[in-house]
């Protein structure tokens, strides 16, 4: 199994319960995953969960009961767990796949090198999207998934008083969370409107424990007194050599920034998350078929059962959609007894009825928060798109017109876009969105695998590989 958020706990839990043989491998110090993100490390037993989550405590007592399951596991020799090591490739081999590791930064070097495995379920999450504007670059600008997982990680709030803007139910955990450590939080800005969810009750009265949060989270909103603006994005953040002030615009009905323009001195944080991206790369380095979301992500296609159309690979959680933790850990369980199950187990697979019910609300969530679709009309020629090569709008828009590349894995090639230290983990998606709006369409499948399939999963070194005698 990789990764050990609530996706990979759960698989590897139940299959373990079945008598599986599981490796469980993790790049974070200890496991969790995003939603679970643990301040201690391995040896300590989980406390209840921080950020502003009006369920943290429900989350919590998963935890709990999936982290005693595995260290009964790990006790009788079922499951090893290799934390700080990340999976950096993977290869088929005559008995199955081998996963090529790396310890994570910061990780003594003394783990094994590979792993061989007869079946393997990748639960490698997602990260934060995010999308380029001028000033996103300056320091005190944070993506939004980023300042939750300090705060959880840590206690840390990154700022003093702050705004928190983009879309989705997300933005709310994290105005709430900081303004719970004493961050004076000045807005919420929500590209959305949220009355539009009385079109998808149906969606949200199959997963009721939706609304219980989503009301939590309001009464949250409402005792810290955080304004909450909707239809209003960040244009421009502004500072010498960090973050200051912001610029607000409101969106019209086609969601175009108007003129209109709403300064906010005095703003140290600025948290922007768009919703977040799958990581799928291992999936797509054994070829495995994919599709694009409701929210325009690219995920791993799957079956009933999480299969992949590559035979011994199951995915769960994120990288099948974007959906939330309770998604992920019920994927995860079904995935990791489907691969039981291949593997000659006795028990019956969990039915399916809960992830039916929270794949539609998931894809009501998208339909209700899309990325505004003229984005991109907020970037200016020197805004910076990728960060790591510091390639900006203009040049893309330049190799577009004088190179005539249209799309953007040739956008990539030409520019240096996507070529660095995150290898597109950060511009990959807006790299797409934007090259493919110069050709007056939308990012697809092609667009979007071309850009996310990445050689090697996890930045590796030379003194590895060259260790690697074949
Ligand atoms: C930065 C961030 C913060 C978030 N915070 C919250 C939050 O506070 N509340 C909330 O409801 N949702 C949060 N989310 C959304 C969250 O991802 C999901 O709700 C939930 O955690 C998904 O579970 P998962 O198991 O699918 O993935 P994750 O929880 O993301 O777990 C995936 C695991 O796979 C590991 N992994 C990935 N690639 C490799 C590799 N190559 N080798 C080894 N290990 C690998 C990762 O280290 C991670 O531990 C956050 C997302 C992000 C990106």
């Amino acid at each position: 199994m990789v990764g050990a958020g609530p996706a990979g706990l759960a698989a590897a839990v139940t299959a373990a319960d079945r008598g599986v043989e599981v490796v469980l491998l993790d790049a974070g110090r200890a496991p969790g995953g995003q939603y679970w993100r643990q301040r201690g490390d391995v040896t300590h037993p989980p406390t209840a969960g921080a950020g502003g989550e009006p369920h943290a405590e429900h989350g919590s007592r998963r935890l709990r009961a999936l982290w005693s399951r595995l260290a009964e596991h790990r006790a009788a020799g079922r499951v090893t767990l290799l934390s700080g090591t990340s999976v950096w490739q993977i290869t088929r081999s005559p008995d199955g796949f081998v996963l090529w590791l790396t310890p994570s930064p910061g990780r003594p070097a003394d783990g094994p090198a590979r792993v061989a495995a007869e079946r393997v379920v990748l639960c490698q999450g997602g990260a934060d999207r995010q999308l380029p504007f001028p000033g996103w670059d300056l320091p005190g600008v944070m993506a939004a998934g980023g300042v939750q997982a300090l705060l959880k990680a840590s206690g840390t709030a990154a700022g003093r008083r702050a705004v928190v803007a983009g879309t989705g139910p997300f933005l709310l955990p994290v105005a709430v969370g900081l303004a719970e450590a004493g961050v004076e939080v000045l807005a919420v800005c929500e590209a959305g409107r949220p009355t539009d969810w009385a079109r998808s009750l149906p969606a949200v009265l199959g997963v009721p424990s939706k609304a219980v949060e989503g009301a939590g989270l309001v009464a949250g909103m409402v005792r810290h007194r955080i304004p909450y603006r909707t239809r209003t994005v960040v244009r421009r953040a502004l500072g010498e050599d960090a973050l200051t002030a912001v610029e607000l615009s409101p969106l019209d009905a086609d969601g175009r920034p108007r003129d209109l323009v709403r300064r906010v001195e005095d703003v140290d944080l600025l948290a922007v998350g768009w919703g977040f991206t799958p990581s799928v790369e291992l999936a797509l380095q054994l070829g495995a078929a994919s599709r694009v979301d409701v929210d325009g992500s690219l995920v791993v296609a799957v079956d009933e059962q999480q299969r992949t159309d590559v035979p011994g690979v199951w995915v769960a959680g994120e990288g099948t959609g974007v959906g939330g933790a309770v998604l992920s850990d019920l994927e995860g369980r079904l995935a990791g007894a489907a691969a039981a199950a291949d593997a000659g187990a006795s028990g019956g697979l969990p039915r399916r009825g809960g992830i039916t019910r929270h794949r539609r609300f998931a894809a009501a969530m998208h339909r209700r928060h899309p990325v505004p679709a003229h984005w991109d009309e907020w970037l200016t020629e020197d805004t910076v798109v990728c960060r790591c090569e510091e390639v900006t709008a203009g040049r893309v828009l330049e190799a577009h017109r004088s190179l005539v590349v249209q799309d953007a894995r040739s956008v990539k090639q030409v520019t240096r876009i996507g070529m660095g230290w995150c290898q597109g983990r950060v511009c990959g998606f807006a790299a797409s969105c934007l090259t493919a709006a110069l050709e007056g369409r939308r990012a697809d499948e092609a667009d979007l695998r071309g850009i996310g399939s990445r050689p090697l999963a996890a930045p590796v070194t030379l003194a590895e590989l060259a260790r690697l005698e074949d």
